[in-house]
């Protein structure tokens, strides 16, 4: 299992629910959660790791035990907004300021098929917001100015070109 970064279609895939929960599961969230901790992340989505299921880890802040969830689904959030500095595993060394809901609510399932419901807001929505995003195929850059984006991913498509040598 690696990482995987801008430019990889699968970052760019609508994940599918998951219908199955075995121990393939379990393992799976098990590597998952060690290329985050790897990585010094507070957040993995499957499709960063070349998976399209629709799993997302997030470490709420100042936890240790991150929280596995399967199938999340958003039910409710804020009318009310922060702006805060934003990053992503995908996107090495990027931070850009990004608007998001204060407060969300957000159903999921655990590693067993039970279903929880969680509020969150500050930081651990702010996690799960971006993490979600992901399930669709859709990235932190997106909620960028168009021009602010434009900017950011041809110097990263500069970068890949140059990289490939
Ligand atoms: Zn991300």
């Amino acid at each position: 299992m690696h990482l995987r970064y801008f430019g990889d279609s699968v970052l760019r895939t609508k994940c599918l629910d998951i219908e199955c929960f075995d121990q393939s599961l379990t393992e799976f969230t098990e590597s998952m959660i060690k290329v985050m901790r790897e990585k010094d992340g507070v957040g993995l989505a499957a499709p960063q790791v070349g998976d399209n299921r629709r799993i997302v880890i997030v470490l709420p802040p100042g936890k240790s035990k991150p929280l596995i969830m399967i199938n999340p689904v958003v039910t409710s959030k804020s009318e009310s907004r922060v702006v805060y500095e934003e990053g992503c595993l995908s996107f090495p060394g990027m931070y850009e300021d990004v608007a998001r809901p204060s407060e969300i609510s957000v159903q999921y399932c655990d590693l067993s098929g039970q279903k929880f419901e969680l509020n969150a807001e500050g930081m651990l929505a702010r996690i799960i917001l971006h993490e979600l995003d992901h399930l669709d195929g859709k990235l932190f850059i997106d909620h960028l100015h168009w021009w602010t984006r434009f900017s950011l991913t041809t110097q990263l498509r500069m970068k890949l070109i140059f990289n490939r040598g």
